[in-house]
């Protein structure tokens, strides 16, 4: 058996979902950033992003909001209080 299938963990090949241009005005607006393929969109924050997006979940979850690995575990496993807001 010579198919190995091979994980794949680079983003480079997917494309981002399509969104109206007042959605990504306004998804810039709060990110800091447009969605780019390689590129976190909250990567102007000066923190680490880790690209490589463990599941089909996660990459499906990219494809949509250009969160990294990093930001959607911050954002879904760690909910934070409303009063911090
Ligand atoms: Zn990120």
């Amino acid at each position: 058996m010579t198919d190995v299938k091979k994980e794949k963990v680079c983003t480079s090949m997917d494309e981002f979902t399509e969104k109206a241009p007042a959605i990504e005005d306004q998804m810039e607006s709060i990110a800091g950033r447009r969605r780019e393929q390689g590129h976190c969109v909250f990567e102007n924050d000066g923190k680490e992003h880790n690209l490589n997006l463990v599941d089909e979940l996660s990459r499906r979850e990219y494809s949509i909001s250009g969160m990294c690995q990093t930001c959607q575990d911050r954002m879904f496993e760690e909910p934070r209080p409303y009063e911090d807001m």
